[in-house]
């Protein structure tokens, strides 16, 4: 399983993209989530039109998915003609048909290829994923996602603070990517991940790895110093590429 990272930022972030990354496995690609300030990073990264098999939407604010119409406008110039899987909750897709409405771009006229709306599963599969889902506590209906193959688990948790399904859903994960507005937790933010509620992941949940991200603007560098005393809790940086491989059990382990 082999993860590109576009973008680390919070939802108004001068510095960096809306988070989203690409999971790749088995030759199938699935984007999630699409902010305002992705589709340019997504063209820069992956020209290629046909490049995305499906996009997975955690949450539908503004930083989650305002890049949608942009990015199927572009793959159509491009004449993409590959059908699109989109997942997403069922009020998840109404809110992207007011999008849709919104960009005057009718889905089923507008575009080169197909679009699928895929309801998000609790526990199903897409390609060659098993993927499973759970909310998070966010200002609206968010699921973190869990994805499955080739012996590894990555999950990505979009916004929002853990709750027992979510950290269920995390629990043994190879890798997690973890939103993460502040350092400490913020009572103005009863709605956003803080260091100090994830830091014992690895321990508590055995997850393998995290990688931190969606920071409050100004609050990376104290983020920083707070996950060096952790080597297994890093901050996610745009660009990123990181191979997930089984992992191999410990000489003499049963
Ligand atoms: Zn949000």
């Amino acid at each position: 399983m082999d993860i590109q990272v576009l973008g680390v930022g919070e939802a108004a972030d001068p510095s960096f993209a809306n988070s989203s990354l690409i999971v790749a496995a088995g030759g199938f690609r699935l984007m999630i989530d699409c902010g305002h300030s992705v589709p340019p990073v997504l063209w820069r990264e992956m020209p290629d039109p046909d490049a995305i098999d499906a996009l997975y939407f955690t949450h539908h604010h503004p930083d989650h998915c305002f890049g949608l119409v942009p990015a199927l406008i572009r793959w159509t110039d491009d004449r993409r003609s590959k059908p699109l899987d989109i997942v997403t909750t069922a009020g998840g897709w109404k809110q992207l048909a007011l999008l849709f409405q919104a960009g005057a771009t009718d889905p089923d006229r507008s575009l080169s290829f197909p679009l699928r709306w895929v309801e998000t599963p609790e526990d199903g599969t897409l390609g060659p994923f098993r993927l499973r889902t759970a909310p998070t506590r966010h200002s609206m209906p968010n699921r973190a996602i869990r994805l499955e193959a080739g012996g590894v688990a990555f999950a990505y948790s979009g916004d929002g603070r853990a709750t027992p399904e979510s950290e269920a859903l995390f629990r043994g994960a190879d890798l997690l990517f973890h939103e993460c507005l502040t350092v400490e937790a913020d009572p103005t933010q009863p709605f956003h991940a803080a260091h100090g509620q994830l830091a014992d992941y690895p321990t508590r949940l055995g997850v393998r790895a995290m990688r931190l991200y969606h920071v409050r603007m100004g609050e990376r560098e104290r983020l920083a110093a707070a996950c060096a005393a952790d080597p297994r809790v890093l901050l996610a940086r745009p660009g990123e590429r990181i191979v997930l491989t089984p992992q191999v059990p410990a000489p003499g382990a049963v």
